[in-house]
């Protein structure tokens, strides 16, 4: 019987699905940002502490709240 390699297609798919990169920055204190919180009035980047702490005051007028700080658990 022939083997399928199924374990690293996985891992891409897993990898692809985060829009967050290194290259976004946390707007508070310019840390990896894992929160992209989407306001009428434009974007704005969080880290995981910065995320959760106004998590709060401005999810509730969001238009969009992406939180990737799972990636921080996951690797
Ligand atoms: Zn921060």
């Amino acid at each position: 019987m022939t083997q399928m390699a199924t374990d690293t297609t996985a891992v891409d798919e897993l990898g692809s699905r985060y829009q967050l990169s290194a290259a976004d920055r946390c707007d508070s204190c310019g840390a990896q940002a894992y929160v992209r919180a989407t306001m009428a009035s434009g974007e704005l980047l969080f880290c995981a502490h910065h995320g959760a702490k106004f998590k709060d005051k401005l999810q509730p007028d969001a238009v969009e709240w992406l939180d990737e700080s799972a990636k921080l658990t996951a690797s």
